[in-house]
This record gives structure tokens, C-alpha cells and sequence, in this order.
């Protein structure tokens, strides 16, 4: 848990544009944003992936998605439409093994589910 980047984010020792942070859950701009909004939304507490649940963290998932679309009201792209994504495992294209939402938006992007 100390080697995850985003556990290392969500304490400050580790540099990032954070958006939003609560008791539950932190926000902060993707490094490598792939639209013009590009926000991740991270549980504070450290879960590697979907596949690691339980049924108590029922309520944080749902806030992470309550946060996503509070974000994308703030950036503006509540109406023009967005993307919430969450990848899991290799073939899912995780990358970071610390749970996060995308919130992508700000214009149509190249994506596999068209
Ligand atoms: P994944 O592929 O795991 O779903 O997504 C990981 C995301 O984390 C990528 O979009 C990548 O650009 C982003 N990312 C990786 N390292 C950093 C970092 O140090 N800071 C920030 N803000 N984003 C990062
Ligand atoms: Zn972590």
C-alpha cells in the first residue's frame, strides 16, 4: 500500500491538480489527459480493483459516481455529455492498482464502444 501512487496522491506526497476531496473520496486531473476533462476519482482508502469489493463499500462506489457527475456540472460538460469509466485487470487496461473512475468529456473521442 505505501508503493501505491495514488494512496501516495491522496496524502499530498505526491504532486497532482486535485479537483475535489471529501471524507471518502479525492478527484484530481488524469496526468495524460485524453479530452479537454480528464478527471480521476479515487476512494480514499486503498482498493486495487472492482474485483476486490465488498459489499460495504456499496455507498462508496455510488459517491464516486455521485462526485463524477457533480464534476462534470462543474467543468461544464454536464449537458454537452461525458464518459465514466473504470478499467479492470490487463485486459480491461488497468494501469494503476488503486480503484479510480474517468471522467472524460469535452468533446467526442475515439473510443471501442464507438
Ligand atoms: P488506468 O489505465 O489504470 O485505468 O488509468 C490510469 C490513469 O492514471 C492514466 O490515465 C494515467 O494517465 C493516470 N496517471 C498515471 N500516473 C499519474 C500521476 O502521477 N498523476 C496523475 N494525475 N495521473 C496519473
Ligand atoms: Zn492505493
Amino acid at each position: 500500500m505505501n508503493d501505491c501512487l495514488f494512496c501516495k496522491i491522496i496524502a499530498g506526497e505526491i504532486p497532482s491538480e486535485k479537483v475535489y476531496q471529501d471524507d471518502l473520496v479525492t478527484a484530481f486531473r488524469d496526468i495524460n489527459p485524453v479530452a479537454p476533462t480528464h478527471i480521476l476519482i479515487i476512494p480514499n482508502k486503498h482498493i486495487a480493483t472492482i474485483n476486490d469489493l465488498t459489499l460495504e463499500d456499496e455507498n462508496l462506489v455510488g459517491h464516486l459516481f455521485t462526485t463524477g457527475k457533480t464534476l462534470a456540472k462543474e467543468d461544464g460538460i454536464d449537458e454537452s455529455g461525458y464518459r465514466l469509466i473504470i478499467n479492470v485487470n490487463r485486459d480491461g487496461g488497468q494501469e494503476i492498482y488503486h480503484l479510480h473512475l474517468h471522467l472524460i468529456g469535452g468533446q467526442k473521442m475515439r473510443h471501442p464502444m464507438g
